[in-house]
């Protein structure tokens, strides 16, 4: 599949939009007036009311299948059906919104019943989020955080045979929007010998992409890597907020616990495989030397167009930058070509031992990061652990996040002769410790 023949819609804010043409059709979970959570499709400015839809009777087959899956507000049934009913609805839409739409005016006269403005309404959680595992599989945040632990020994001489993850916390992932309030914790202060316990003053960011999982597998059987994309529902940008100080302390020999586990934060949109098509990419080559990935995690089609070029960016606006009107810094401009495995690899290592996975479960790719400056998906390699604070448009210096920034996560898409699609946002402001 490439770019559908019909590549414009009668939703005139949706030709053109920077996140929601046609061609993207992201599915998400939204309310407004205070209704029950629906199950609904971003277009443009707005959001196609699908059970509206399915009560006006312009779904049948296996597109009405879809949706019937996922009323009640949780897209998790609706996941576990696959590729099949997901496509079948996306042609269904690409009908139904497109310019020429022989249902145009029946849609439009219903008006905010079934095309509310998004704006109006407040996005959810997309599924309920049984198990969340974050993965490691940035390879430049790999080696920019070993630097920093460990000069001498950055890559520990696992991270090119094992996708390195740890499961993570699915009680505290939150949508975009959410607060975020500064945990508290042990720390271990430079020089003392015993902890002290209060506010994290390290608070950090960590951009991710975050992978929905669609079909599961039965405890005992695993995902073979030429299956596994297909076990994959679609994708969304992921917060993995982190409290160094508390993580510095904790994390041997274990792994980060508290200093992840208080909050993360999802872009409540999935955009599906079916609108990244057009930008997967081959991933890219092993530098010479690095071992070829063992036979359960290699797989031709999967090396060959398992990545993708996705452009990932992070914004801070402070406190004082909001009141004096200042546009929101960047402080990070990167991409998923940075992934040193490919999502495909995640699912088959994931479950080769046979661990279940299940619909709704969420991975977080890892920290994305570039080798360059301007490109690090974190305040700890940006400031390199707060040795090199950096200075905003207002005057004000950080070295890790104070009480009243916001930290904001975009994604796009680009390709020559394509229409640029986007991921939404990903928003999130610190609050003072409680
Ligand atoms: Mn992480």
């Amino acid at each position: 599949m490439s770019q559908p023949t019909i590549t414009r819609s009668w939703v005139a804010s949706a030709n053109g939009h920077a996140d929601f043409p046609l061609q993207n059709l992201p599915l998400g979970v939204f309310s407004r007036n205070g209704s029950a959570p629906r199950f609904g499709v971003a277009i443009g400015e707005h959001i196609f009311d699908l059970e509206a839809a399915l009560e006006a009777g312009l779904l049948e087959g296996a597109a009405r299948s879809a949706v019937e899956a996922a009323r009640g507000g949780q897209l998790n049934a609706f996941f576990e059906l696959g590729r099949g009913p997901r496509v079948a609805l996306r042609e269904r839409l690409l009908e139904l919104l497109g310019e020429g739409s022989t249902l145009h005016g029946k849609i439009q006269a219903q008006g905010v019943k079934l095309l509310p403005l998004a704006a109006d309404c407040q996005m959810h959680l997309p599924a309920k989020i049984n198990d969340y595992t974050d993965f490691y599989v940035g390879i430049e945040h790999a080696q920019n955080v070993g630097k920093l632990f460990r000069p001498d020994n950055p890559l520990l001489p696992n991270y090119k045979y094992v996708p390195i993850g740890y499961h993570g916390r699915a009680s505290t992932i939150r949508p975009s929007g959410a607060e975020v309030r500064r945990p508290k914790g042990q720390t271990l202060p430079a020089g003392q010998t015993e902890p002290n316990f209060g506010p994290c003053a390290r608070l950090d960011y960590e951009l991710e992409l975050g992978i929905w999982i669609g079909q599961g597998n039965p405890m005992g059987d695993c995902i073979a890597i030429a299956d596994a994309a297909e076990h994959i529902a679609g994708f969304c940008l992921l917060n993995d907020w982190s409290a160094r100080d508390i993580q510095a302390w904790e994390y041997q020999p274990l792994g980060p616990f508290l200093s992840k586990s208080f909050i993360t934060s999802i872009s409540p949109w999935v955009v599906t495989a079916e609108a990244l098509e057009p930008f997967r990419r081959a991933q890219p080559a092993r530098p010479e030397g690095d071992p070829q990935p063992l036979p359960y995690l290699l797989d031709a089609r999967d090396q060959a167009a398992g990545g993708f070029d996705i452009e990932l960016e992070v914004l801070l606006t402070t406190a004082a930058m909001r009141e004096q009107g200042l546009p929101a810094h960047r402080l990070t401009l990167s991409n998923t070509g940075y992934m040193y495995w490919t999502v495909a690899q995640m699912v088959a290592h994931h479950s080769v031992n046979g661990c279940q996975l299940q619909a709704g479960d969420l991975f977080g790719s890892g920290t994305l990061s570039g080798p360059e400056n301007g490109q690090f998906g974190s305040l700890l390699e940006i400031t390199e652990g707060g040795k090199k604070p950096i200075e905003l448009p207002s005057g004000e210096v950080r070295k890790f996040l104070e009480d009243g920034d916001e930290i904001i996560l975009r994604g796009r898409c680009r390709r020559e002769g394509f229409a640029s699609i986007g991921f939404g946002e990903c928003r999130g402001t610190v609050l003072p410790a409680r």
